[in-house]
């Protein structure tokens, strides 16, 4: 059976460029799918890496000799990729580690401007992964703002009207995810993120799990920043993107001290470098970065449509499937998903579950999933999350099904 957004030799093709797709799990095939924790990397990222540090190893921007050259084109070819794949300046692509990071730089740096007083408000939402809310609460603590939070409706997805409610002339930052790692729902940002604009409030959309599976367009979003993780799109850990407006930023204070992001320094006074150096401080991650530009070419190879309608066509099997069977909670069930579907199985504790799935070769989450606030307005402590990527294939939800079946036999 083959999903019908990739031919079966296709969807061959594409998983025979992951390695590590070939690994057994206690003699059986492995069945990835904790793609939303991190995804694999197909070979032409894992020889991008090997390529940099084999052939042209070398410290970028500073150097005049032919492997700093070489270095700092590949460092800045692949910014030039990123720039066009989401429609942004090039200067408006900063380097970071991670979403963690992206979100936590920002917030330092309205931090630093003294952006928020006593009082003003910072909107965010009850299924926020914790690096999109812890941030934000110490940044409150700071000044004596305000957190507040969208809740969310009996169906688990955002209290629209509710939200709307609390964007008023008090709030000053609204920062979302896009879509959930938790449970897997695409949320409707785009009304939100004007309503924020209408209000002078300056907006973050958290991407880690949009961004993998289809297309952002940054001028069209209108957000001032979007922030993602290459690994939870095919490129190695440690290497993130914070696109943020250009306009916006050039106003902003810097964020990390340190080589590259001055023109000028003294003892006294410093300037500061132009965007995007402004805010790369130090030696980046030259390596992740040349990395994740191929990550980016691998994804738009295939094309980001191709893999949002191949990969809802699992999440739809595997919600239908789920469904079917009795003692079987879907959470935000029938509600527009991309890449995850989070379940829970009547009178087994998801880690049980997910160690008995682990012993049939299938690796999926369990647990709070880093939003303990969503776990607490939810009433449980955990889920089970199925999440995928473009390699995952209708027979690996088959697998994961009879597994399922197979564990709860054994338990029950
Ligand atoms: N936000 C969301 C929605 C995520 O799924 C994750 C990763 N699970 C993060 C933020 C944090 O990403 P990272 O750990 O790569 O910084």
């Amino acid at each position: 059976m083959n999903a019908s957004a990739f031919t079966s030799d296709e969807l061959d093709q594409i998983r025979d460029e992951f390695p590590i797709l070939k690994r057994e799990i206690k003699g059986r095939p492995l069945v990835y799918l904790d793609n939303a924790a991190t995804s694999q990397s197909p070979r032409c990222v894992l020889e991008a890496s090997r390529t940099y540090y084999e052939s042209y190893n070398a410290n970028i921007h500073r150097g005049v000799h032919r492997l700093a050259q070489e270095a700092t084109a590949a460092y800045e070819g692949a910014r030039d990729t990123i720039a066009t794949h989401f429609n942004c300046q090039r200067e408006e692509v900063i380097f970071t580690s991670g979403t963690t990071d992206g979100i936590n730089l920002v917030s330092g740096i309205l931090g630093r401007a003294k952006y928020l007083k006593a009082g003003d408000e910072i909107l965010i939402s009850a299924l926020e992964h914790h690096s999109n809310i812890v941030p934000w609460r110490l940044l409150a603590d700071e000044v004596g703002a305000i957190l507040k939070v969208i809740p969310l409706t009996a169906d688990e997805v955002w209290d629209i009207d509710a939200a709307k409610a609390l964007i008023t002339e008090r709030t000053k930052i609204v920062a979302l995810s896009h879509v959930s790692n938790a449970i897997g729902i695409i949320n409707p940002i785009e009304s939100l993120i004007s309503l924020a604009k209408e209000q002078g409030a300056i907006t973050l959309v958290d991407a880690a799990q949009s961004a993998p599976h289809f297309p952002l367009d940054f001028q069209q979003m209108g957000a001032d920043f979007i922030v993602f993780s290459g690994h939870k799109m095919y490129a190695p850990t440690g290497i993130g993107v914070l696109l943020g407006r250009r306009e916006l930023m050039e106003t902003l204070p810097p964020y990390r001290g340190g080589g590259e992001m001055i023109k000028q320094v003294t003892f006294d006074q410093i300037t500061y470098n132009d965007l995007p150096g402004k805010y790369e401080a130090g030696t980046p991650n030259i390596e992740g970065v040349i990395a994740l530009g191929e990550a980016i070419n691998f994804i738009n190879r295939i094309g980001l449509s191709k893999i949002q309608a191949h990969e809802s066509e699992l999440s739809t099997y595997l919600e239908s499937q789920l469904s079917k069977r009795e003692g079987i909670r879907i959470y935000a069930a029938g509600a527009k998903k991309a890449g995850a579907v989070s379940f829970a199985v009547d009178a087994i504790h998801h880690y049980d579950l997910g160690t008995l799935l682990d012993q049939f070769g299938v690796a999926v989450r369990t647990g709070h999933h880093c939003c303990q606030p969503l776990m607490q307005c939810l009433n449980i402590t955990g889920t089970v999350r199925a999440s995928f990527g473009v390699y995952n294939s209708l027979e690996e939800i088959d697998q994961l099904l009879a597994a399922l079946d197979k564990s709860r036999q054994m338990l029950l």
